[in-house]
């Protein structure tokens, strides 16, 4: 098996320093929702600036880069415990070129690794097995404020007057928009996930975020849910980084999965707008990035 290390090393370099381009089409559509001169507006203008000399110096767009997050549909056949091997050398070797920050803690003794590499979860990657003859990569970089307020909601839920339904679910994401009242930096993208147990619900909630902001929920109840959770979200008034505004959040994102009938779970993981996913795809031995 070829090695990729350098090809995921370039991964990592694309999703640290340019932020995927429906992100900065939706930030630019904000800037024009704001008030000329006011502080939302200001934030909005200096993330764009932030953005652009990120891209055109290869640094990172936001000092926090975040955990990384990989997904990894692999062809029959591949070795997951060689694929592993490459993406730690490659953040570790990200990591040495200061692309990612040292993130990687020991909860215990507070020791930063230096490297990014930790236990078998740190960086977090899942593996899963396709039909398909392509080696098909998603990263995502998971900043600490963001996910520190993400939410989980077990429904009902009597102080939201929230059921078990989707009228609940919208009650528990605005909820959480509220509750963060722009720390995590907004604007958020809310990825939302209805159902699972505590676990896989918070991990379906993160794999809603690598759809594109511009997508449309297949789910005709859904979409209308992201709709309507985005619109209201942005009556909140809470604004850019919290600074008052029309735009608190840039999407909202939903999922469901099945459930024990005993359980109605909701999470939240609520991404900055450093948004940083991109993904690559191997094929015939040559990397191709998105
Ligand atoms: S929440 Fe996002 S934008 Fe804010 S500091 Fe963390 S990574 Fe950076």
């Amino acid at each position: 098996m070829k090695d990729h290390t350098p090809d995921f090393l370039e991964l990592i370099r694309l999703a640290a320093t340019s932020l995927p381009p429906d992100v900065e089409r939706a930030l630019r559509a904000a800037v024009e929702r704001e008030e000329p001169g006011s502080s939302g507006r200001a934030a909005l203008e200096a993330i764009l600036q932030n953005v652009e000399m990120a891209r055109a110096g290869s640094t990172p767009i936001c000092q926090d880069t975040g955990t990384p997050i990989f997904t990894v549909h692999h062809p029959a056949g591949w070795s997951t415990r060689a694929l592993r091997e490459q993406i730690r050398r490659a953040v570790a070797e990200a990591t040495h070129r200061s692309y990612l920050r040292p993130n990687a803690v020991d909860s215990l003794s507070g020791r930063n690794t230096g490297d990014n590499l930790g236990d078998e979860h740190y960086p977090t990657i899942h593996f899963e097995e396709s039909e398909d003859d392509a080696l098909v990569v998603d990263l995502m970089l998971k900043g600490g404020g963001c996910e520190n307020v993400g939410a989980q909601y077990r429904l009902p839920d009597s102080r939201l007057k929230a059921g078990r339904d989707l009228e609940g679910v919208r009650r528990a994401a605005l909820d959480a928009v509220h509750q963060a009242q722009g720390k995590g930096c907004a604007p958020g993208i809310l990825g939302i996930a209805i159902g699972g147990d505590r676990g896989t619900s918070y991990i379906a909630s993160k794999e809603t975020l690598l759809r594109q902001l511009d997508d449309e929920n297949p789910d005709p109840a859904l979409a209308e849910l992201e709709d309507r959770i985005t619109e209201q979200a942005n009556m909140l008034g809470v604004g850019p980084m919290g600074f008052g505004g029309a735009t608190t959040v840039l999407g909202a994102k939903v999922k469901a999965t099945h459930r024990l009938p005993a359980s109605y779970f909701v999470s939240i993981s609520y991404m900055c707008w450093a948004y940083r996913r991109r993904q690559m795809t191997i094929q015939a031995g040559e990397a191709a990035y998105s």
